[in-house]
């Protein structure tokens, strides 16, 4: 028995607000919206965060994701979203498995996603890319 609460509204034991679902995954309301429609993306199977989703799942995910995406710019007639992924503790997940968020953005709405960009000094740009991508193994 899984104790995992996105696990428990795929299998319907607890109640949510679902707007879709395909083969791979379901959508539902986020309980606490940053705004309302705010939406979850959720594969149907248990994967703690994005490195565990088997390549075979990313299609069906993703293409909910674009579905929902463009039903709430329908919906609430949108200028635009945002749409992301915390991954790990450090990220800010809260929930350990896999979904992505999906929420409405209004002018003025007062969110701020508070960064500090650097530079790269001469040659790390390079000197990064080039160690990025020797740990690329593959792309579909
Ligand atoms: P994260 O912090 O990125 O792991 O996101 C987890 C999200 O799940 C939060 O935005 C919560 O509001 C949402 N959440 C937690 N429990 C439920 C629930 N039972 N139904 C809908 N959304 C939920
Ligand atoms: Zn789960």
């Amino acid at each position: 028995m899984s104790t995992c609460i996105f696990c428990k509204i795929i299998s319907r034991e607890i109640p949510s607000e679902i707007l879709a679902e395909n083969e791979y995954a379901i959508s539902i309301l986020d309980l606490n919206p940053i705004h309302y429609g705010h939406a979850l993306i959720i594969p149907k199977n248990h994967h703690k965060d994005f490195l565990e989703v088997p390549g075979n799942e990313i299609g069906g995910i993703m293409s909910l994701t674009h579905a929902i995406a463009h039903a709430l710019v329908k919906t609430y007639n949108l200028q635009g979203f945002n749409f992301f992924s915390n991954n790990g503790e450090i990220a800010g997940q809260s929930v350990f498995h896999f979904h992505i968020h999906v929420t409405p953005r209004y002018p003025n709405d007062d969110i701020h996603f508070q960064l500090s960009l650097k530079k790269y000094p001469d040659g790390l740009m390079k000197e990064t890319a080039q160690r990025i991508k020797e740990n690329i193994s593959s792309i579909k």
